[in-house]
């Protein structure tokens, strides 16, 4: 099912929420520019491009994409971006030899289908195959963030480092805007979830459980009261009251 002009929200000042059939991302924007935080599935591609047209600007109004992980979930669109536009992908120093494929810390098939008797699973799995779920993603170049505060990109997201979901997974705050996109540390809901609301994902889907949970005390510190989830509705309160939350599952 094609993107739905409702599934683009602009949920605070320059930032535009996109909810994709099973993974959200983001468009922040700056005048005539924008950054895109995280990029769908690969299946997702033409959703991107339409969800950047929805919020009237062209794929060219893109100056990079911001990666909280490398998850085939959340770097779908990135080749096609990069082939056609030449648009730069960033990410955590740690998770640009998982951006490049030289790792893949990913759930493998084998293990989602000895989750596939849990209620939900087995239909969250069949629809992301059909989203090229199990799809090699291959992105020629990545940049690294530099070394701390705010990237000079449109929106000047800085990057949280929240690693555990994956190796290099980061969180990104936009102080200005009192907004935290968490990406995979903090979600709000996924298809394998029976409840919404701030929590982890299950287990099978972190490289480092321990770490997942850990990186939450990043999260807690920041100074922010909209939560922007890679998967799940954008939570609107503090964010430590999230993690809260999350904790207390
Ligand atoms: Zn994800």
């Amino acid at each position: 099912m094609a993107l739905h002009p409702d599934d683009v929200v602009q949920v605070a000042d320059g930032v535009h929420r996109v909810r994709g059939g099973l993974v959200n991302w983001y468009l922040l924007e700056d005048g005539a520019d924008l950054t895109l935080v995280d990029a769908g599935y690969p299946g997702d591609a033409d959703d991107v491009a339409r969800s950047v047209a929805l919020t009237g600007h062209r794929t060219e109004d893109l100056r990079a994409v911001v990666v909280t992980h490398a998850h085939t979930d959340h770097l779908g669109a990135v080749p096609r971006l990069q082939a056609a536009h030449g648009i730069p992908v960033h990410a955590d120093p740690v998770e640009v030899a998982h951006v490049r494929r030289e790792r893949l810390e990913q759930v493998t098939v084998p293990r989602v289908l000895a989750e596939a008797w849990r209620p939900r699973v087995a239909a969250w799995a069949v629809r992301a195959l059909g989203r090229g779920g199990t799809r090699e993603v291959r992105v020629a170049s990545v940049v690294p963030f530099p070394p701390g505060g705010p990237l000079d990109l449109p929106g000047a997201p800085v990057p949280v480092p929240t690693h555990g979901h994956t190796s290099g997974h980061t969180a990104l705050h936009l102080p200005a805007a009192g907004v935290v996109l968490t990406g995979d540390a903090l979600v709000t809901g996924h298809p394998t979830s029976a409840r919404p609301g701030p929590q982890l994902l299950p287990r099978m889907f972190h490289h480092d459980p321990a770490g997942a949970a850990a990186a939450l005390e990043a999260l807690a510190r920041l100074d922010a009261d909209v939560v922007l989830p890679g998967h799940g509705e954008p939570f609107r309160g503090a964010v430590r009251d999230a993690v809260a939350r999350a904790l207390d599952r």
